[in-house]
């Protein structure tokens, strides 16, 4: 426990009263994790809280007991009154909370066993559910009766399937159970939320095993992923369906978000974009295009923030391209990507390929190929962006351009320079604008 965190248990308890570390912290603490934020849980009550840290409390949450203390220079605790929950209407928030004097009460509002333990100043570890034992065999079990669990909060739901992911926990049976069956009261939770936990899900170490399991309650906000489950593909490059080749490709990432993302929904556009020849074998084209124009419509439901959106579509569109070759091919799509995602399409094509038949695998060493080349042409400095061409805005209004003229030019100069048309020295550069002129 960090020293802050002990200096708020000590001021609660020399006020009299109980405060124990709560939740997540534990969770992690006992699983030899750094946990991200402590959680402090108290039977002081609200007002009691922030008369005993003067200048340093904030209320943040007070409808629900909470209390933000924050020791100098360190992070903050959110302090919260120990609370019973009332009755849920709507499947997303309690009507209203009660406080109550017993840590119990409040330990048993939480939503799983591992996160319903409580530390106290002398090491004491209260754990009513079954926490601890949870946490050695590594399963994920509802505080109480599941089915209730998730209709009183539907967004335990898609809590329960990520914590899995992240600590590659197993699902306890009446827990996986009650997952399924209440899987359609996602319905009512902001997109916000689902994003949230999605995201997280995703970059968890068991990822693909839980969505391998649970597609049916990521096809509740997602209802796109659902042709994909069993989709054969009839094709000799691939010996898996569309759903388990997708799996084995998130699996095959590390764990970024926009990366993790793009293996979900590179190949989402394929059932719908399926033929077969006259031999029998499957085909799928155009379904990069395909895939991207359902992913945008996905991951604005959700309300994914652009720039990662962006990033995404831009990914899945070109996950199915040739891997560049040449030094122009690679100059080409670092012009077009950038460093930073021309590296992400190298690891997804990567992944894509790791995917498929055994026998077709072979081109994790074309891909190492481009990524040398890659780093030598960063590494020489090759002029593959506006910024770097050996002309500016500056000597074009200098020579009596002006306006979108400017950005035109400028461009065009730089097709040459990737094209190994023009060297990127000023000279070549400003006569190649005059045999741009004269060739007019
Ligand atoms: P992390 O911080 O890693 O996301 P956490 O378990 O700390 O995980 P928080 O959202 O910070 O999650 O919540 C702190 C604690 O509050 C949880 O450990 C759990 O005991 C309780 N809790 C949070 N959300 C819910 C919920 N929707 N239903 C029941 N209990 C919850
Ligand atoms: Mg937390």
């Amino acid at each position: 426990m960090p020293k802050y965190v002990l200096e708020i248990l000590k001021t609660l308890a020399a006020g009299g009263h109980e405060a124990w570390c709560v939740g997540g912290c534990i969770r992690d603490s006992l699983l030899g994790r750094i946990p991200e934020d402590w959680d402090v849980t108290t039977d002081a009550l609200p007002e009691e809280t922030l008369a005993l840290f003067p200048g340093r409390a904030v209320p943040t949450g007070l409808r629900h007991g909470t209390v933000t203390v924050r020791l100098p220079g360190s992070n903050p605790v959110e302090v919260t009154t120990y609370r019973v929950d009332g009755a849920y209407h709507d499947h997303r928030r309690p009507e209203s909370v009660s406080f109550t004097r017993s840590l119990e009460e409040d330990l048993k509002r939480r939503d799983f066993t591992v996160n319903a333990m409580a530390l106290g100043l002398d090491g004491t570890l209260r754990d009513p559910f079954g926490g601890q034992m949870d946490l050695r065999r590594g399963i994920l079990r509802c505080v109480g009766d599941p089915d209730r669990r998730f209709q009183e909060d539907a967004l335990r739901i898609l809590r329960g399937l990520r914590f899995a992911a992240v600590l590659g926990f197993s699902i306890d049976p009446a827990t996986a159970d009650g997952l399924h069956r209440s899987r359609a009261l996602l319905e009512e939770i902001a997109s916000e939320r689902i994003w949230a936990e999605l995201q997280k899900l995703l970059c968890g170490k068991a990822a693909a095993a839980i969505l391998r399991e649970y597609p049916d309650v990521l096809g509740v906000f997602w209802p796109e992923v659902l042709p994909m489950v069993g989709f054969d593909q009839r094709n000799r490059h691939h010996c898996f369906d569309v759903w388990e080749h997708t799996l084995r490709a998130l699996e095959a990432v590390e764990p970024e978000m926009v990366l993790r993302c793009t293996m979900l929904l590179h190949d989402i556009g394929k059932p719908s974009c399926f033929t077969m020849d006259a031999e029998g074998n499957g085909h799928f084209y155009g379904h990069p295009a395909v895939s991207r124009d359902l992913a945008d419509g996905m991951l604005r439901r959700l309300k994914c923030g652009n720039a990662d959106r962006e990033t995404v579509l831009r990914l899945v569109e070109w996950h199915d391209r040739n891997i560049p070759r040449t030094d122009r091919g690679l100059r080409r799509a670092l012009r077009a990507l950038g460093e930073e995602d021309l590296r992400r399409l190298l690891a997804v094509k990567r992944a894509d390929n790791l995917a498929q038949a055994v026998e077709f695998r072979g081109m994790q060493k074309e891909i190492n190929l481009a990524e040398d080349m890659m780093n030598r042409l960063l590494e020489e400095k090759a002029c593959v962006s506006l910024g770097q061409l050996a002309v500016n805005g500056r000597d074009l209004t200098e020579l009596g351009y002006a306006g979108p003229a400017v950005g035109q030019i400028l461009n065009r100069l730089l097709d040459a320079v990737v094209e190994g048309v023009a060297p990127n020295n000023r000279e070549a550069l400003l006569q190649y604008i005059q045999k741009m002129e004269t060739s007019k």
